[in-house]
C-alpha cells in the first residue's frame, strides 16, 4: 500500500493536526499556508479533516524541511499529549501508540498501524505501516523514551531493518529498539 492509496474516507481529528502544526514551531506559518492550499483553511480542534489532505500537506512541508526537521517534529508531537492514567512507562506508551493513533482518526478504510512487539526487558520491535513519514515515527519513539525514561537505560537505539522503508516505496518500516 502506498500513501496515495490510503482511504479517502478517513478523517483526522483537528486536535492532532493542530499538534502537528504546533510541533513545527518556527515553521508554523508555513505549515498553515500549506494546509490552506490543500483546502484546510481554519484549523479547529474539535473538527475532523480528510486524511489524504492532511498527509498531502504534511508531505509538502516535510519535502521542504528535510529528514532532520521531520524527526524533530515527530519528537515534539507527544510532548503535549495527554496519556491515560495507566500509561506510565516507555513500554506501555509504545504499546498504546496504536490505540492513540486510532482515536485520532475516524471513518472506514485502512489507516495502517503501529505494531509494538516487546522482545525482552530492554529490546523490542516496532513495525509501522501508517502513511506518516519514517523519520517522523522515529522521532515519536524517541520522544516517548524521553518522556518515560526506563530504569537502567541511558539511551534508545533505533536500528531500521534494511529490508525496506516507506520512504522508498515499501509497505512498512521495521525498527529494532534497544535501550
Ligand atoms: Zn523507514
Amino acid at each position: 500500500m502506498t500513501r496515495s492509496t490510503f482511504s479517502s474516507h478517513v478523517e483526522v481529528y483537528g486536535k492532532s493536526v493542530q499538534a502537528l502544526v504546533n510541533a513545527m514551531e518556527f515553521l508554523k506559518l508555513k505549515a498553515q499556508r500549506v494546509l490552506a492550499t490543500h483546502g484546510i483553511e481554519q484549523l479547529e480542534p474539535e473538527k475532523w479533516y480528510p486524511m489524504p489532505r492532511v498527509i498531502a500537506s504534511f508531505e509538502d512541508i516535510l519535502e521542504q524541511v528535510g529528514p532532520h526537521t521531520t524527526r524533530a517534529i515527530g519528537r515534539a508531537v507527544p510532548k503535549n499529549a495527554v496519556f491515560p492514567p495507566g500509561i506510565d512507562s516507555f513500554g506501555l506508551s509504545m504499546n498504546s501508540l496504536d490505540q492513540a493513533y486510532r482515536m485520532n482518526h475516524r471513518g472506514t478504510g485502512d489507516i495502517g498501524s503501529y505494531r509494538y512487539q516487546p522482545e525482552g526487558d530492554h529490546n523490542a520491535r516496532m513495525v509501522c505501516d501508517n502513511p506518516y513519514p519514517c523519520e517522523f515515527d522515529q522521532g515519536i519513539m524517541e520522544a516517548l523514551y524521553d518522556r518515560f525514561p526506563p530504569r537502567n537505560s541511558i539511551r534508545l537505539r533505533i536500528d531500521h531493518d534494511p529490508s525496506g522503508c516507506r520512504e522508498k516505496g515499501a509497505r512498512s518500516c521495521t525498527y529494532y529498539l534497544k535501550w
